[in-house]
């Protein structure tokens, strides 16, 4: 007979699955920072459908999805879930939400229809849920386009941070037996989004002898990604930002290491017309380029990059990437605003794929590689049960070392659960001591897209400005054949930032003092003033209606980063709206 509640030292008797359990939970009336956010009550164990297992969890991983659960942002996921329940969809009912999307345990209870596990196995899971049920995935497609599927712990209920939960059977897999309950919990979400990435993209896939260039080597990903490029007989390169993490990397498997702190060409990249600032970035990026040929001893592009941070390093991995070459991307922790000069994507014919945790299959594939001994599970710390919140925190505050973090569950203490060799050995790099993060924090793993967004989005009133309110009536412009100096005359006359070309009643484009600036770059100051305004004009004309919004103004401006709109009364041009004015208005002059 199972007693109501066991207490987290005291492990039930297999098979045994009382009606309580301990767990640490989040609830919208608290969301915060984690140690705020983060409570430990006891809870009703969660029943479990046909297709479903609930594992004793000896230990879990952690991940930064639940400091963004946390803080209820960008989706409050509790909200989202009951909602989406309320309507009839997929969704759950608990006002709460218990994260943690890594884990290793053992199976207590398995469905009706479940044949791969059975009570008293050891398993790991991989966080990837879906609908059994989805037209798409019982005609063979891969589950992760399906429309039901769900990051387990993060966009579901019920993951890792309570003493069961409540997993489909197809999540789990073995627990390599040579690992701790506490190593054992900490790669599958990395790994396998790493196996995905590297192995998931038909003819891009890793094969033997690619090179492999690796952002954030030493972090989750990155070394995942450096041993799983290894043992396919690939070259990995890792990046990092100091030569302290090049030891780790290289013990790991990476033929050469490389400080990103040693070039300063990052960000998004200059305008195509901005000959200077272009060729500034070239030498930067060709730089960059050259260090890779010196660390890999022959001067050879990669073939695969392996993307993560997004902004700041997109163009970088699109330019050094070989022909016919692959960067895969699977967040974009500075920014989701990539920018890629298209000439090399098209000219070289490059690929550019975005990549999302992994499918059974590939987590499978990857688990192989762990119980095979050649997946180092790279655990930097692991904490007790109680320090839940405080190691969230810690991520929060961006004091947490690199690598992959765990904190015990069910184990009574570190380093239990190994209940054999490897069969293959591998070093067990560590990481320099006192290493911390230098980096702001990710975005969620699950970064919600707009329509998901719009569910939870804030609303923001409008005072209900019209542009027609603010607007400056009248034009000033110039004609297609008007020199580039007199243009310059007109603007700096009359102190704008812009004039309008107009070419028959019709505006045919702008000449901006970027458009200005540019044009003088490689000239001589006569040279410049005797061009054009139609040769150095943005062509177009971006306009908007006189009796829109300010704010839908402002959108328009904002979506295309420019400063001003020419407005249009009945399809004519009768003035301008400009950010000046609309800071004038909300700043209050
Ligand atoms: P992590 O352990 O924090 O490692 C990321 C590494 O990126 C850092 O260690 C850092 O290494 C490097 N980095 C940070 N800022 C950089 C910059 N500006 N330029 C170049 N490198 C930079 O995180 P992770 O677990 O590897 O995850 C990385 C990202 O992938 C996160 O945004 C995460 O949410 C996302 N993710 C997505 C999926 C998915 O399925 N879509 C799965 C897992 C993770 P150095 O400072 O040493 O360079």
């Amino acid at each position: 007979m199972a007693k109501e509640l066991y207490n987290l030292a005291e492990q039930p008797p297999l098979g045994v699955v009382p009606p309580k359990m301990h767990a640490w939970l989040i609830r919208p009336e608290r969301f915060g920072t984690p140690t705020e956010a983060f409570q430990q009550e006891v809870v009703d164990v969660p029943p479990i459908a046909d297709d479903e297992v609930l594992v004793y969890v000896m230990a879990a991983g952690i991940n930064y999805n639940n400091v963004w659960a946390g803080l209820g942002i960008p989706v409050n996921v509790i909200g989202s879930r009951n909602k989406a329940f309320a309507k009839g969809e997929q969704g759950e009912p608990e006002p709460f939400h218990i994260g943690g999307s890594d884990a290793s345990g053992i199976v207590y209870k398995v469905g009706k229809d479940v044949t791969n596990v059975k009570v008293g196995d050891e398993v790991v899971m991989h966080c990837g849920q879906y609908s059994r049920d989805c037209e798409w995935v019982k005609s063979g497609g891969d589950p992760m386009y399906s429309p039901t599927y769900r990051i387990w712990g993060y966009e579901t209920n019920w993951g890792s941070f309570a003493q069961f939960t409540k997993v489909q059977a197809q999540q789990c897999m073995p627990k390599p037996k040579h690992m701790t309950w506490e190593e054992a919990s900490a790669y599958t979400l990395v790994a396998a989004t790493a196996w995905r990435m590297l192995h998931g993209w038909g003819v891009n896939a890793v094969k033997k002898g690619d090179v492999v260039l690796i952002w954030g080597g030493a972090g989750g990903l990155g070394s995942m990604a450096i041993q799983i490029a290894k043992a396919a007989g690939a070259i990995p390169i890792a990046i990092v930002s100091g030569e302290d993490k090049f030891d780790y990397c290289m013990k790991l498997g990476a033929k050469g290491c490389i400080n990103r702190n040693e070039f300063d060409h990052w960000g998004m990249l200059p305008h195509w017309k901005d000959n200077a600032g272009y060729a500034k970035w070239l030498k930067g990026v060709r730089a960059f380029g050259a260090k890779i040929w010196d660390v890999l001893g022959e001067k050879r592009a990669p073939n695969i990059i392996f993307e993560h941070p997004g902004e700041t390093t997109i163009p970088t991995s699109i330019f050094v990437c070989d022909t016919g070459g692959m960067v895969v991307v699977c967040a974009g922790t500075t920014g989701y605003n990539a920018t890629v000069d298209l000439r090399y994507l098209w000219m070289r014919q490059k690929r550019l794929q975005g990549s999302h945790f992994a499918n059974t299959e590939q987590s499978n594939q990857m688990n192989e590689l762990a119980v095979s001994g050649l997946l180092d599970p790279c655990l930097s710390r692991a904490f007790p049960y109680t320090d839940i919140p405080h190691v969230h925190q810690l991520m929060y505050e961006n004091k947490h070392p690199h690598g992959n973090m765990a904190v015990l569950v069910g184990a009574r203490e570190f380093g239990l659960g190994a209940s054999g060799k490897a069969p293959v050995a591998i070093v067990h790099p560590t990481l320099p001591k006192g290493d911390v993060h230098t980096t702001p924090r990710p975005y969620p793993l699950s970064a919600p897209l707009p329509s998901i967004a719009e569910a939870e989005a804030i609303t923001i009133a409008d005072d209900g400005t019209r542009v027609k309110d603010l607007m400056h009536r009248g034009i000033i412009a110039c004609a297609p054949a008007d020199t580039v100096g007199q243009v310059a005359k007109i603007m700096v006359d009359n102190e704008i930032h812009a004039v309008v070309v107009m070419d028959g009643g019709k505006a045919v484009g702008v000449v901006s003092q970027t458009d200005m600036v540019l044009a003088r770059q490689g000239r001589t100051p006569e040279q410049a003033r005797a061009m054009r305004a139609s040769d150095v004009m943005t062509p177009g004309c971006a306009t908007c209606d006189a009796g829109i919004l300010l704010s839908e103004a402002v959108s328009l401006m904002t979506g295309r980063r420019m400063h001003r709109l020419v407005v249009t009364e009945n399809g004519q041009p009768t003035g301008v709206i400009s950010m000046t004015d609309v800071v004038r208005k909300i700043i209050g002059e």
